[in-house]
């Protein structure tokens, strides 16, 4: 089956690969199989000046990488040469702290020492989204390759150009080949990887769907697996919110990366003595938003970043109003060649419907009225999602009261959500589970040893 880089902006295909045959994977994992017992013996000083070479790579080449994303995906250029330099801002990061945050852990006991030292486990698969093409990889490539791991890349269908692109980095860093492989691969050959006993373990961030299906192989291979899947978070503003500063704000966290993101603000739970002011400026926010050609740094946004993606959000939001829900603003595609999306808020949503119920994955932002801040809280956690969210209310203590009865892996307050390298990420409920990022992260695909001494 070939694998396709196609360009949203005009659905042009720009470049065509062959999937890889099983033999080429085979090779692949013997190769990191047997890179990875030379690179666990390297010291956290070699792996560093590899890695600070990594962050030197990208931004030295952050218009090539930013607009292989522009191409592949649509994101807009500004957007992802941001998305390049956070990649060697957490390449820097790792490599600054991976020796402290994987030093040994002290234990007390009733006699003698003992202590907790963090081993390494080997080769680790990574099956990733196409959103965020660059950031989702290094965000696990990073800890992992400072930690001793080695990594094998199954990217998303349709960004092929960055996922060799990420293999080029490491290489041009100076890593042996075999610490981080790209497999240009369809997803029906994953089971093959995770039932092969040199891959040791699996990280995916994607869907619910393609979540479960890695965990449940990967669990009969009894493989421990990290999931970071799909969210839809709640964006909670209270009576005593600084409104401009939250409409401002809100629309900015619905719309990065055109909407298409885990932890972007999807349920807007609006206090309904300040819902009709709220509203107010945050469509005027939207009303101001230019969408066009990616490549064109006036515009804010491009298309989304497949056509089928487009039409499954435009049936989501069809279904939604056919059951009552209304259109503040947009609501459809775009009259232009294409995957783009008006960006849209849709109000008066209601349990049942697809956009209360459903990750709606593009620019459409849902609006539900809360009677009270208890009652904020109850819609927050009527979700079958718990990834991120935020709240807003001038209130702090309150607020802190607050989010701890959220149901989710973050709440940030007065704050846009978004991931940072030193900031743990992951979610709960169908969200997923462990974290990435942060001390926590680099220690998920670890042996957490135990030793003590008499
Ligand atoms: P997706 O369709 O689930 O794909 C994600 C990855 O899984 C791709 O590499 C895909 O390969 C692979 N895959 C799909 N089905 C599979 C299966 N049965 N077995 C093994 N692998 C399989 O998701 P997406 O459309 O790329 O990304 C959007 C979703 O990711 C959203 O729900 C979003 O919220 C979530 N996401 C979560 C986070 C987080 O950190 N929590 C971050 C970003 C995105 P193919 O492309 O070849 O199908």
């Amino acid at each position: 089956m070939a694998i396709e880089s196609k360009n949203p902006l005009n659905n042009e295909v720009v470049k065509t690969f062959s999937e890889e045959p099983d033999e080429l994977i085979l090779e692949k994992l013997e190769n990191a199989h047997t890179t990875y017992k030379n690179w666990k013996q390297t010291s956290f000083s070699e792996r560093s000046t590899l890695m600070k070479k990594a962050a030197e790579v990208l931004r030295n080449n952050k218009e090539k990488y930013a607009g292989l994303m522009t191409l592949e995906m649509g994101k807009a250029k500004r957007e992802a040469i941001s998305e390049v330099e956070k990649c060697a801002r957490c390449c820097d990061y790792y490599a600054d702290n991976a020796e402290e945050f994987l030093s040994n852990q002290k234990l007390e006991v009733p006699d003698g020492k003992a202590y907790i030292a963090y081993d390494p486990i080997g080769p680790v698969l990574a099956v990733m989204p196409w959103n965020f093409p660059l950031w989702q990889v290094f965000r696990f490539a990073a800890p992992n390759l400072m930690a001793g791991n080695v990594g094998l890349l199954k990217h998303a269908s349709n960004v092929p150009q960055c996922a060799k692109a990420i293999e080029e980095v490491f290489v041009e860093a100076g890593f042996p080949t075999g610490a981080f492989q790209t497999l240009i691969i369809s997803s029906s050959k994953v089971n093959m990887i995770l039932d092969d006993e040199r891959v040791v373990a699996a990280t995916l961030t994607g869907s619910e769907y393609a979540g479960s299906k890695v965990a449940e192989r990967a669990g009969k291979n009894l493989k421990k697996t990290v999931l970071e899947l799909g969210g839809s978070d709640p964006f909670i503003v209270l009576e005593d919110a600084d409104i401009e500063e939250a409409a401002k704000t809100g629309a900015k966290a619905r719309m990065i990366n055109n909407g298409q993101s885990c932890i972007a603000a999807k349920r807007f739970i609006l206090h309904k003595n300040i819902a009709d002011d709220f509203l107010e400026k945050f469509k005027a926010e939207f009303e101001k938003l230019k969408i066009g050609d990616p490549d064109d740094d006036d515009n804010d946004y491009g298309p989304m970043a497949r056509e089928d993606l487009a039409d499954e959000l435009l049936e989501q939001v069809n279904k939604s109003v056919d059951k009552g829900a209304k259109i503040l603003i947009g609501g459809k595609r775009m009259d232009r060649e294409g995957a783009f999306f008006e960006p849209t808020i849709l109000t008066d949503v209601k349990p049942g419907m697809p956009a209360y119920e459903e990750e709606l994955f593009g620019p459409v932002a849902i609006v539900i009225i809360a009677e009270s801040n208890a009652d904020a809280v109850r819609i927050v956690n009527d979700s079958r999602f718990g990834l991120g969210g935020s709240l807003w209310s001038q209130n702090i203590e309150e607020a802190q009261k607050l989010v701890r009865q959220v149901e989710s892996g973050a709440v940030y307050i007065n704050k846009l959500m978004a991931s940072h390298p030193a900031v743990p990420f992951g979610g709960i409920k169908m969200s997923g589970y462990g974290r990435e990022l942060s001390h926590l992260g680099i220690r998920e695909f670890m042996n957490e040893k135990t030793i003590w001494i008499a």
